[in-house]
């Protein structure tokens, strides 16, 4: 979890976040899954979310996802594109392996600047995926839900499994140079 500042939140409200933002994930990972071809098992899942939500253990944000996923029913497979699931300012995405790129990279190092520092010469033909700015979205769609720009969020990511440390992808680091 990455915050905008530092924050005395109980370690069980944050973790009720958490796991609900989890279990999205795994509903997802199926639809995601009969999309390709190879074996297809990691994601990230994130949303940014108000102190307020957090301390009241609001995950409202989680059910209107889980609803719209009732909703569409046996049609899942057409609200996930590109290996995402947006909705409002929760994401899940897949680690995909044709292109090879992860969740996190997706999310926070859409234009491979992070990794450009981290490593260097190494990162070149690296994918830029600043088509989607998923970061971007996920801060307007707050800042709409709240209609203010100014408020402080909290991100709260999920990572399934654990970021990985893949010399190509660095995704622990780049959590770790974002945050
Ligand atoms: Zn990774």
């Amino acid at each position: 979890m990455a915050g905008s500042e530092t924050l005395g939140f109980k370690v069980k409200s944050v973790s009720h976040f958490l796991k609900h933002l989890k279990e999205l994930g795994e509903r997802l990972l199926p639809v995601f899954k009969k999309k390709v071809r190879y074996e297809m098992n990691q994601f990230v899942a994130a949303a940014i979310v108000s102190h307020k939500e957090i301390e009241n253990e609001d995950i409202s944000i989680i059910y209107e996802a889980n609803r719209k996923l009732d909703v569409a029913c046996e049609n899942l497979s057409d609200i996930v594109q590109d290996s995402c699931f947006s909705f409002n300012r929760l994401v899940v995405l897949m680690n995909t392996t044709k292109p090879a790129r992860h969740g996190e990279a997706r999310l926070f190092d859409p234009d491979v600047k992070i990794r450009k520092e981290i490593l260097g010469i190494r990162a070149i033909g690296l994918m830029d995926d600043n088509n989607t700015n998923f970061l971007d979205n996920l801060k307007s769609m707050f800042a709409n839900d709240f209609k203010t720009k100014r408020l402080p969020y909290i991100m709260c990511i999920f990572s399934h499994n654990i970021p990985c440390t893949e010399q190509s992808h660095q995704c622990a680091k780049i959590i770790d140079e974002f945050a």
